[in-house]
């Protein structure tokens, strides 16, 4: 049912972005694939060879205008946007006592701005076409909160509220707007933690393993084909949210 459609997602070049873009390919989908700094063009052959189209797209969406841009050259290169998934995050982890203003705004702009950035335009056309789908990345962070990560944990609890509100005003033209709330993930974003917190987050785990990204990438592809489920947080989390 995804076959020939249009999936924006955005900071695809690696991690949890990458897999979803490569699962989206795998369902039929042409893939507008957000990057910001780089993208190889091994992962570019890798999308295309399951027959579709992919447009890479250079672009930080915590800029406004940058965001319009991305949602505007997708509907221009394939007249539709089908599927929008907000994916494109970063951490910047300190003590709220020695937090910068810059390591809240920062976090704040691209986790969750950036994400109200692209639905701003995508909205409107998804509901000019009465279909659509909005997926965003938020984080068992942002419902249980975590030491060190007060502006993290602000921004994805952020995203949560967008999602809702979002879900609310779209519904009645079909479209629909869910979170994901993905706990522990093994990319690039938790490679970076020391072995002491790995371990402390791996007790807090009652499935006792750290999920992949496939595993998130999975539940973007279930809520792009559903279409009865709006407003919702799934957790992909091991099951640690219940600690
Ligand atoms: P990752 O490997 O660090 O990848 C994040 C991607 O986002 C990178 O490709 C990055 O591009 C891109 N990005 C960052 N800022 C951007 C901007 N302003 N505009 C466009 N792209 C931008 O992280 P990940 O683990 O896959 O995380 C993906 C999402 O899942 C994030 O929203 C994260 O908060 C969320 N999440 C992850 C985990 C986890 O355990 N990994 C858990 C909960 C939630 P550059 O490399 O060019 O900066």
């Amino acid at each position: 049912m995804l076959k020939g459609k249009t999936a924006v997602i955005t900071g695809a070049a690696k991690g949890i972005g990458r897999a979803t873009a490569i699962r989206f390919a795998k369902e039929g989908c042409n893939i507008v694939l957000n990057y910001r700094s780089n993208v190889s063009d091994e992962l570019i052959a890798e999308i295309e060879g399951y027959g579709v189209e992919c447009m890479p797209f250079k672009a930080d969406v915590s800029k406004f205008d940058e965001a319009e841009m991305l949602i505007k050259e997708a509907k221009k290169k394939f007249g539709s946007v089908d599927v929008l998934v907000n994916n494109a995050g970063i951490t910047r982890d300190m003590l709220i006592m020695r937090m910068s203003e810059n390591e809240f705004d920062s976090v704040i702009s691209t986790n969750l701005k950036g994400a109200f950035n692209t639905i701003r335009f995508a909205s409107n056309i998804m509901l000019k076409q009465r279909a659509g789908a909005i997926i965003n990345m938020s984080s068992v962070v942002g419902l249980i909160g975590n030491a060190g990560q007060a502006n993290y944990a602000a921004s994805k609890a952020g995203v949560i509220g967008l999602t809702k509100a979002t879900a609310k005003e779209l519904a009645a033209r079909g479209v629909t707007c869910n979170a994901i709330a993905p706990g522990f993930i093994e990319t690039d974003m938790t490679e970076v933690l020391s072995d002491e917190v790995k371990n402390q987050m791996l007790a807090s785990i009652p499935l006792k393993r750290f999920g992949n990204a496939d595993e998130v990438a999975e539940v973007c592809v279930f809520l792009a084909k559903n279409r009865y489920i709006t407003g919702q947080v799934i957790n992909v989390d091991g099951g640690m949210v219940m600690n």
